[in-house]
């Protein structure tokens, strides 16, 4: 029987706990905080902000949303980031990415005051991270790490193979699972566009994430009997419906689901699970910026 994992209930039981946690910031008198800002014309991107500003709404974070034009100078992005650093109602910011390519994107994640940087991307909470003491877990790997606990599945001795090398899924994912630390002590291999023999890694895994951002690239001859399958990816393909394109993941879920012990979908899988996860990172600015103590999910 192959488990599949409902990433939008797991989500949803976590925004269900921060609630706890939010209510006892603003019985303190605070409010948490988020600034999203939106420098791009992309419709994805567009989406993605307008959810996340929902989900603010949803759980009693004030959401704080600035949209730059795209063809604005670079300093109008730069001189917003210093302002949000400042404003002290703001606990987290979030650039949303990429921006156009007249910005320095590197600039743009350095600029982000690293107590408010809740994306977890500025260089000092990488190294932070990488040194076993993360200040926040980037959304997404944390979300899986999330994921994996809500199906009892410990990363502990296991084999994991992470498909994906990118500086905000694989790597930092690598890291938190290879951790001496709980939800971590996995033993890691992360595969990439140069690795020789993709299939024989993820066949020899317990656990397999895939972040490649390619359709449909693991099939089920790629797994072994009773894998665990966490599919990061979400790509958009022609397909004959009304958008005239369809989400499929990095995963061939058919053929994976007659495999694997347990799965998650696309969507429905991870793609929650950052969003929430967002939100975790966001209370966990406001207390530490205010001293007011909760405790988190
Ligand atoms: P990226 O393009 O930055 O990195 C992709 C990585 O995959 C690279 O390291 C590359 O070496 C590797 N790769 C590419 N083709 C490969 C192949 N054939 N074999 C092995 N490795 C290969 O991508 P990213 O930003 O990490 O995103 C990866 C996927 O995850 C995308 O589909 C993206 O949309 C999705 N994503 C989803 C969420 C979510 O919340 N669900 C969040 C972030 C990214």
């Amino acid at each position: 029987m192959t488990t599949v994992l409902d990433g939008d209930a797991v989500a949803s039981d976590i925004r269900d706990s921060l609630t706890d946690s939010i209510d006892t910031l603003t019985t303190a008198g605070v409010t948490p905080g988020l600034a999203t800002v939106l420098m791009s014309t992309d419709p994805s991107s567009e989406t993605y902000v307008s959810m996340k500003q929902r989900d603010c709404e949803e759980v009693g974070i004030n959401g704080i949303h600035v949209e730059i034009d795209a063809d604005a100078p670079a300093t109008e992005l730069y001189e917003t980031i210093e302002d949000l650093n400042d404003d002290p109602a703001v606990h987290g910011i979030l650039v949303q990415l990429p921006v156009p390519e007249h910005v320095d994107e590197r600039r743009v994640v350095r600029s982000i005051d690293p107590e408010k940087d809740v994306d977890g991307f500025h260089p000092e909470n990488v190294g932070r991270l990488v040194r076993g003491q993360p200040r926040f877990k980037p959304c997404t790997p944390h979300g899986v790490q999330k994921l994996l606990d809500a199906a009892g599945v410990d990363p502990d001795g296991k084999e994991v193979v992470i498909v994906g090398r990118s500086e905000i899924v694989g790597k930092p994912l690598a890291n938190l699972l290879m951790q001496k630390a709980p939800d971590g002590n996995a033993t890691v291999t992360v595969c990439h566009s140069h690795t020789a023999d993709l299939a024989a890694k993820t066949r020899a895994a317990d656990i397999v994430i895939a972040a490649a951002g390619v359709p449909e690239l693991i099939d089920g001859s790629m797994l072994s009997e009773g894998a665990t399958v966490i599919d990061v990816g979400v790509n958009s393909v022609d397909a004959d419906t009304e958008k005239g394109y369809e989400l499929v993941g990095d995963v061939d879920f058919e053929s994976a689901t007659e495999k694997a012990s347990v799965i998650t979908p696309v969507p429905g899988g991870v793609g929650p699970m950052t969003r929430a996860m967002l939100l975790y990172n966001t209370v966990k600015a406001a207390s530490a910026q205010t001293g007011v103590e909760i405790e988190l999910p």
